[in-house]
C-alpha cells in the first residue's frame, strides 16, 4: 500500500466531522440526547491539534495515542468505544501493513469495540457500519467502494429498533432514525478513503 501521510489523513477526518456535527447531533437529538457532533468535533479537533506528533510516530503508536486521547475528548458512549477501536488497531496492526494485514487488525478491532460495548450486528449501533466496512476490506473492495459501503450500512439503520445505548430507551420509537454513531463512522470511512486516495 501507498505509504499513509496521517497528518493529511487527520486533517480530512476532522474537516469532515466538523462539516457534519450539526447533522450528527440533529440524528442523536432525535433518538438521543443530541451531544454526538459536539462531542467527535471536540474530540477530532484535539487529535487535528497534535497531528504532527501523531504523525511522526511509527502507525501502531500513532494509533494507540489517538485512541488515547478521543477516549479523553470525545466523551459520551462513543469516546470509549472509538478510542477502544483506535487503540485495538495500533496494538494489531503492523507498522506497514499490507490490505490483508490491515483487514486482520481491523477485524480485531471491531471486535474489541463489539465486547467493550457488549454489542453485536444488528443493533443500531456503530457496529452496524464496522462489521460490513471489515468484511469489505477483507474482500479487497476499493477505497471508493468501502465508503459506499459504509454509507448504505449507516443508512440501514434506519428501520432498526435500537437495543443499545440511550437510543434504547426509546424501544420502538428509535425505529425510522439513522443511528448517529453509524453515521459518523461512515463518515470517518470516507475520510480515510478520501485521504489515502490522495497519497497512492
Ligand atoms: P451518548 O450516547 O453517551 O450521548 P454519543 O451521543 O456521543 O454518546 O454516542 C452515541 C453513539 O454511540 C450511538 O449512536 C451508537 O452508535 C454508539 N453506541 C452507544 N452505545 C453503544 C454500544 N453499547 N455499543 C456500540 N455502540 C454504541
Ligand atoms: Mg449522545
Amino acid at each position: 500500500m501507498a505509504p499513509l501521510n496521517l497528518a493529511r489523513l487527520i486533517a480530512v477526518a476532522a474537516d469532515t466531522i466538523a462539516a457534519h456535527a450539526e447533522e450528527l447531533t440533529a440524528l442523536d437529538q432525535a433518538i438521543g440526547d443530541g451531544d454526538h457532533g459536539l462531542n467527535m468535533k471536540r474530540g477530532f479537533e484535539a487529535v487535528r491539534a497534535e497531528a504532527d506528533a501523531f504523525a511522526a510516530k511509527p502507525l501502531p503508536d500513532a494509533l494507540k495515542a489517538i485512541g488515547t486521547k478521543l477516549v479523553m475528548t470525545v466523551g459520551g458512549a462513543s469516546g470509549p468505544l472509538f478510542g477502544t477501536l483506535f487503540m485495538a488497531l495500533g496494538k494489531e496492526i503492523a507498522a506497514d501493513p499490507d490490505r490483508s494485514g490491515l483487514a486482520a487488525a481491523f477485524g480485531k478491532a471491531v471486535e474489541a469495540v463489539a465486547a467493550r460495548g457488549k454489542s453485536q450486528i444488528g443493533q443500531k449501533t456503530m457496529l452496524d457500519v464496522l462489521q460490513p466496512v471489515h468484511d469489505a476490506l477483507a474482500a479487497d473492495k476499493t477505497a471508493a467502494e468501502i465508503a459506499d459501503i459504509a454509507d448504505a450500512a449507516a443508512e440501514a439503520t434506519v428501520p432498526m429498533r435500537a437495543l443499545r445505548g440511550r437510543a434504547s430507551f426509546l424501544g420502538e420509537r428509535s425505529i425510522g432514525h439513522m443511528d448517529a454513531g453509524a453515521r459518523s463512522t461512515a463518515l470517518l470511512v470516507r475520510s480515510v478513503g478520501q485521504a489515502i486516495g490522495e497519497s497512492a
